[in-house]
């Protein structure tokens, strides 16, 4: 299906080699039209007709000293004024069980979002769990798909087949945080078995736990596949986290594809071989302003997160992207209509 591009506005950073979209509307000719808000991080707001999902919102961005030697918190006023408060979703999907991917879970979820379910790993019901209940919680792992298992779908609103949003979970990898010849390092590695009974005060409290990527599909009325989304919340080494060709048998292209740029440089052949075997109309790259600097919207405020070199990454994925295909480096607040 052609897309038409209609509208989108840049604004060029005069101080940097990449640019960063601040808002854009695209045209896709799908029948419905789907709407896709980045929050920052790993945060999505992806909305459909008159439902929507979120993926792991986080706005509290602890300071990096704070991370590796102190006590983090929840920046409460930061999410109050941040949260789209309106948005009400169906679910809230969650990659992995990192703090900056958890630790605003709790009060958004109970404050904004209480009718949301939230599908994460064991590890992430187990991290919830003191807080929300284990009720609240969807363990995915025994859902998911891996290059040997086909996988279940699951359907977010379960009273409707048709008209609906289905999900697939894939085991997916996470890049080590630090990567030097010979010498690779992950922080907060690890699972947790067994529910905790209080939330972590530390980072490092908040294990990974096992990686997700997604599949998540928008379906019309009909029972067609009106659009295709595959997320990533890390880097991972390929094939880690990429649908099986069994999954994509289907023939649907993948309208949106959403990349975690950091940890790029840790993993072989990312994002190049994700990007091949994807081969998506749109690429939105996340996840790579710096999370350790109080949170803005503020395009002329924003800077990588330290040591990430986006340019070097672009222009990787230049080299790879398919034909008419678009791709965009938000700032958070940047909402795409496609
Ligand atoms: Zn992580």
């Amino acid at each position: 299906m052609m897309i038409r591009f209609v509208f989108v506005i840049f604004l060029m950073i005069s101080c940097s080699a990449y640019r960063i979209s601040t808002s854009g509307t695209i045209d896709s000719q799908a029948s419905g039209s789907v709407e896709v808000t980045y929050l920052g991080s790993a945060g999505y707001l992806i909305s459909y007709k008159n439902k929507s999902i979120l993926t792991a919102p986080f706005f509290s961005n602890p300071p990096l000293e704070k991370v590796l030697f102190g006590n983090i918190s929840v920046d409460t006023s930061a999410i109050d004024r941040y949260f789209p408060q309106n948005s009400n979703p169906d679910a809230l999907l969650i990659g992995h069980a990192h703090y900056d991917h958890l630790l605003d879970i709790p009060y958004i979820s109970r404050k904004y979002i209480p009718n949301a379910k939230i599908y994460g790993s064991v590890t992430t019901q187990n991290i919830l769990t003191p807080v929300l209940g284990q009720s609240k919680i969807i363990a995915i792992n025994k859902y998911a798909a891996s290059q040997e298992n086909k996988g279940a779908w699951l359907i977010i609103n379960s009273d409707q087949q048709k008209g609906a949003i289905r999900f697939m979970a894939i085991e997916s990898g996470h890049a080590p945080h630090v990567g030097l010849p010979g010498f690779n390092f992950s922080l907060f590695k690890g699972k947790i078995t067994e529910p905790l009974m209080a939330l972590p005060e530390k980072a490092e409290g908040w294990k990974e736990g096992q990686t997700f990527s997604f599949l998540i599909d928008f379906i019309a009325d009909d029972g067609e596949i009106d659009f295709r989304i595959f997320y990533q919340d890390a880097a991972s080494p390929p094939p880690l986290g990429l649908p099986s060709s069994a999954l994509l048998k289907d023939g649907r292209q993948i309208d949106v594809a959403i990349l975690c740029v950091p940890g790029y440089q840790q993993v072989e052949d990312y994002p190049e071989a994700f990007i091949k075997a994807l081969n998506p109309k749109n690429i939105i790259l996340g996840h790579w302003e710096n999370f350790f600097a109080p949170y803005t919207q503020n395009p002329d405020s924003l800077q990588p997160v330290p040591f990430l070199n986006p340019s070097d990454f672009i222009d990787r994925l230049e080299k790879v992207l398919p034909q008419d295909a678009n791709w965009y480096l938000p700032a958070p607040g940047t909402k795409f209509l496609f």
